[in-house]
């Protein structure tokens, strides 16, 4: 797990600041929820806990309690953007496999149309 104040300035601190201008979609004591700047899908979003973490790597020496909030407040955000019946594609991207470009971890909500698979 990360410290908050070691890690590096990423481009979703200066959004979680309000310093960047963004499309928030949700927000509460957990989590921030805005609209991917370079969409993918008709609906992508991008869901970022305010515990930070680098990436899902660190989930595995993280308080069960605060991945469980983020989680459950993901699934909350793909509901109240009405992706329910037809599904969504929720995406951890982690490391340069992964394709990982921002060091903030965050769930990418991917729906609008049915996703190929597998991906590229
Ligand atoms: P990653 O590749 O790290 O999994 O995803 C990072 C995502 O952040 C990308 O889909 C990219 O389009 C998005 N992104 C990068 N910069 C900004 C920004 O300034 N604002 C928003 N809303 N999204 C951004």
């Amino acid at each position: 797990m990360h410290d908050n104040s070691t890690t590096a300035t990423t481009v979703f601190d200066k959004i979680r600041a309000g310093t960047i201008p963004t499309k928030f979609v949700y927000e509460d004591e957990h989590v921030l929820a805005f609209h991917d700047i370079q969409p993918v899908a008709p609906v992508h979003v991008l869901v970022i806990p305010k515990h930070k973490l680098i990436s899902c790597a660190d989930f595995a020496s993280t308080d069960p309690a605060i991945i469980g909030h983020f989680l459950q407040k993901v699934a909350v955000v793909a509901g109240k953007l009405g992706l329910e019946d037809h599904g969504y594609r929720l995406v951890f991207n982690h490391g340069t496999h992964g394709g990982q470009t921002v060091d903030y971890v965050h769930a990418h909500i991917l729906g609008g149309r049915t996703l190929a698979w597998p991906p590229g």
